[in-house]
């Protein structure tokens, strides 16, 4: 069966979707997506839960850490996964890339087009009208506590971390609605179907389909049928297309480059697939935020129990002779949310490197997948991490002495040598989830470049990849809201 739509994203996530509401402004668009739609209304548990049912995840296996990397699956993508925090990154992310059209004055409109921002929408840098809203919740005792502690170590206070520049402590910014997360599945789909866009759930697209280099829609098949890895298993329908934006997130938009024919000339090799455009970059400069969980006990669980998520935060920078703005965080969340078994009181104090130097892969082999996300594999970021689990220490400790929390005996951060607490810190760190970099935005001149600043595939015409994939620099910031400003601009045209 063929059919044809004037533009077919690939992927109704975070970016996807934005993408397909704006490109019905300019004719017919079909969006596909690998999971499944749950319903509408949404269930409550896409709102308010944050261990999904297992369909709604795809699972990656790093080979360097041994931990499974989930990434979202189903209307919304990520989005619909996620913690909902709602934080842009600074100016100097997006200016510091040098890539024309995508410093922070030509990224800042689609950020304030996708958002209502619930206090300070009066603001230059908010929108008020978007799809997203964007708020600030009250915060609890255990909030309160953290700020106190911030205050006498000598971190301001802000009032907002979307403004720019902003840098301190104050309650996350977070996407949500009456306290349920509201990304695009919720925020977007309402208003894509009101557009006329077809979207398929349970649909996948197996491979990119090409009239020399010119990409003329996709191969695609019920999801079930679709094994992992590059043959994905037999195409059941032809889409053909005007236009083709791929929105199918960190590892799922280059693997289909792959499977169609783009990246590195040996990988293509190896699969036995016939190149449409050789790009070394497809699938390298895999980026992440690293972690490392403090946990902790309260010693009441009234401390953390009416504001389990989206709390206190705290954003500062780290000195670094060689390089400028090295951003960190720490903040706490309740464990129980996303893992039942964990007692009411467990929280997770969390040192997070945002501006890390290390890099990963993503390729496909005969095999299957291979994943190597290289989180604090750069001697600078395990460094870094050291110093900012020792202030997350700080901090535990301060309110172990107010009586507010328990710190298990020999504590896993509880080392006092550098060295050794860096090793620690390797063997610990685990993902933000903020997977990207994997399809890089850059000059058409530089090797590791796969999509031009318009987005276009290098080497090919219809064709755009726009989602957390193109970021060349991953912002010092979650990537949710970045991802959906991308697929925003991809589908009117930037
Ligand atoms: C557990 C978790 C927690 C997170 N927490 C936060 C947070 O609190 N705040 C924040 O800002 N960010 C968070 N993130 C990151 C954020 O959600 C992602 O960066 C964002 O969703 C990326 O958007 P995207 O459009 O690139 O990809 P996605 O949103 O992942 O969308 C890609 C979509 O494409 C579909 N797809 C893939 N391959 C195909 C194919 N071949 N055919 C059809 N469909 C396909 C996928 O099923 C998926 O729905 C989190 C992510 C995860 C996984």
């Amino acid at each position: 069966m063929t059919t044809y739509t004037d533009t077919l994203v690939i992927g109704a996530g975070a970016a996807g979707l934005f993408a397909a509401l704006r490109a019905a402004e300019h004719g017919s668009v079909t969006v596909l997506e690998a999971g499944a739609d749950a319903g509408n209304p949404l269930p409550d548990w896409a709102l308010y839960d944050y261990a999904l049912p297992e369909d709604y995840y795809h699972r990656y296996l790093d080979l360097d850490t041994g931990q499974v990397m989930p990434q979202g699956r189903g209307l919304g993508g990520g989005s619909t996964v996620n913690s909902a925090a709602a934080l842009r990154g600074q100016p100097w992310c997006y200016d510091s890339w040098g890539v024309a059209g995508w410093g922070w004055a030509d990224v800042l409109p689609a950020l304030k087009a996708i958002e209502s921002d619930q206090q300070y929408a009066g603001r230059a840098y908010h929108g008020d009208a978007g799809l997203i809203p964007v708020t600030r919740l009250a915060p609890g005792p255990l909030d309160e506590a953290v700020f106190g502690w911030c205050r006498t170590a000598g971190y301001p206070g802000i009032e907002d971390h979307n403004a720019p520049g902003a840098l301190g402590h104050a309650m996350w910014t977070t996407n949500r609605r009456d306290g349920g997360r509201w990304g695009t599945w919720a925020g977007v789909v309402p208003a894509a179907r009101a557009a006329g866009v077809a979207i398929r759930p349970d649909t996948t697209a197996v491979r990119l389909v090409f009239d020399g280099t010119r990409c003329t829609g996709a191969e695609v098949t019920a999801t079930g049928t679709a094994g992992p890895g590059p043959s994905r298993g037999e195409a059941t329908e032809v889409i053909r297309a005007g236009r083709v934006i791929v929105c199918a997130g960190a590892y799922g938009s280059p693997e289909l480059l792959l499977r169609s024919g783009i990246g590195p000339e040996p990988v293509l090799a190896a699969l036995g697939i016939t190149p449409v455009s050789v790009l070394a970059g497809v699938g390298a400069n895999v980026q992440d935020h690293p972690w490392c969980l403090l946990n902790v006990d309260v010693t009441d669980a009234a401390l953390i129990e009416g504001r389990p998520v989206s709390g206190a935060l705290l954003r500062y920078e780290l000195a670094d002779p060689d390089a400028e703005h090295v951003e960190a965080e720490i903040f706490p969340w309740q464990l129980r949310p996303y893992d039942r078994a964990s007692p009411p009181t467990r929280v997770a104090f969390t040192a997070a490197l945002m501006a890390p130097r290390s890099r990963g892969t993503f390729t496909l082999t005969p095999a299957g997948r291979e994943l190597r996300t290289g989180l604090l594999a750069d001697g600078a970021d395990a460094a870094h991490m050291v110093s900012i689990v020792r202030e997350t220490a700080a901090l535990i400790d301060d309110l172990a002495k107010d009586g507010l929390v328990t710190v298990p005996d020999g504590a896993w951060w509880q080392i006092a040598d550098d060295a050794a607490l860096a090793v620690a810190c390797r063997r610990v760190a685990g993902t933000y989830n903020h997977h990207s970099g994997t399809c890089r935005l850059g000059d058409p001149g530089d090797e590791r470049t796969v999509v031009a600043p318009d987005l276009t595939v290098l080497g090919t015409a219809g064709l755009t990849v726009a989602d957390s994939s193109v970021l060349p620099v991953i912002p010092r910031a979650n990537t949710n809201l970045i991802s959906m400003a991308i697929g925003y601009r991809a589908g009117s045209g930037l």
